[in-house]
């Protein structure tokens, strides 16, 4: 779709004046990357200008380790990820920590970009709670119980993209865990988990779970997006799905043809469940992909929209097929401060 000029100045107006969220991106791990690279000040000099052009207010920054690093050097990893974000937050006022929801309110009102830290998979920890209480003192929020892998907690919903899905549900252990996360008060995350392991979730969580970056899987058929039962059962609990702009879960290539697409994702979800039940989640890899030590020049173009700075062009996509202003600021952000709001500790 072509973007009308109004409604674009209607969607930059709004990322500049509501909240804006961002439920998923590998922040921690490319910020790793870049360091190791031997770069510094790498939030102000790769992202700080692009999430600003997007109005941007909060960033959930996954901890995210690759299949080559595990077991042996999981923790490790995940240590030097969290140590990382955690200097370079430090480094830059612009940027703030979250871990409450006082911090959420502050970064809001004073216009800096919150970071919100994250487990995406558990896999590191085994099934050694105790981190979880090291984790929670570092910053750590919440949690999804695996990425797309078996591990000691929980089945992924299939082999990383692939259509073929796993069986199986929650281990005991899994289903500690939830009760332990839950205890402590982070939140969890079901997007990577298999159809098994989410209805054992529904048995098991008392707390709303949230779905950070996964689509609908009837508008587009991938194991990692969410069946229209599944939806329904995530805002029956009061949790949100994100959105996410991975080409292969969107059902598309880039450019204006990738508006349409992820607006009928966005479209069919808040008619399913309602509007107040769907945000973003993007889950931009190419910047990540791009910042590895690479064996060939090719570069990866796995993302429908290019960055944080494009995004107000899929929220004119919205405005111009129709969606009332209300639902679109709730899309762009008001879902998830009010989720996180309510999930993180006073
Ligand atoms: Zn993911």
């Amino acid at each position: 779709m072509q973007i009308e000029e109004q409604y674009l100045e209607q969607a930059v107006r709004l990322h500049q004046s509501c909240p804006v969220v961002d439920a998923h991106l590998d922040l921690a791990g490319e910020l790793l990357l870049h360091v190791n690279n031997g770069e510094r000040d790498v939030l102000r000099r790769h992202y700080l200008e692009e999430l600003r052009e997007g109005g941007f207010n909060l960033v959930v920054s996954s901890v995210y380790l690759e299949n080559q690093y595990l077991p042996e050097m999981g923790l490790r990893m995940a240590m030097d990820q969290i140590g990382v974000l955690l200097e370079e937050v430090d480094r830059n006022e612009e940027f703030l920590l979250v871990k409450t929801a006082r911090d959420l309110d502050r970064a809001l009102e004073e216009d800096r970009i919150g970071i919100l830290l994250y487990l995406e998979g558990m896999d590191f920890m085994g099934t050694d709670f105790l981190l979880l209480r090291t984790l929670w003192e570092m910053g750590v929020r919440g949690a999804s119980l695996t990425w797309s892998r078996r591990n000691a907690l929980a089945s992924g919903c299939c082999v990383a993209s692939r259509r073929v899905p796993v069986p199986g549900g929650l281990t005991d252990e899994g289903v500690e865990a939830v009760r332990r996360m839950e205890e402590m008060g982070m939140f969890l995350d079901v997007s990577h988990l298999n159809d098994d392991g989410f209805e054992d979730v529904c048995a098991v969580a008392e707390k709303p779970f949230a779905a950070t970056h996964s689509n609908s899987r009837t508008i587009y058929f991938n194991y990692r997006n969410l069946t229209d039962a599944q939806l329904r059962r995530l805002a029956e609990r009061g949790g949100v799905a994100g959105l996410n702009g991975c080409s292969y879960l969107v059902g598309c290539g880039q450019g204006d043809e990738a508006l349409d697409w992820l607006c009928s994702h966005a479209e069919y979800m808040a008619a399913s469940v309602g509007a107040d039940k769907v945000g973003y989640g993007f889950d931009f890899c190419d910047a990540y992909d791009n910042a590895k030590p690479r064996s060939s020049w090719e570069e990866n173009h796995n993302d429908c929209l290019v960055s944080h700075r494009h995004v107000p062009r899929l929220t004119a996509a919205l405005l111009q097929r129709g969606m009332k202003e209300e639902d679109v600021k709730g899309i762009i952000g008001g879902n998830w401060v009010r989720y996180f709001r309510r999930m993180l500790p006073k």
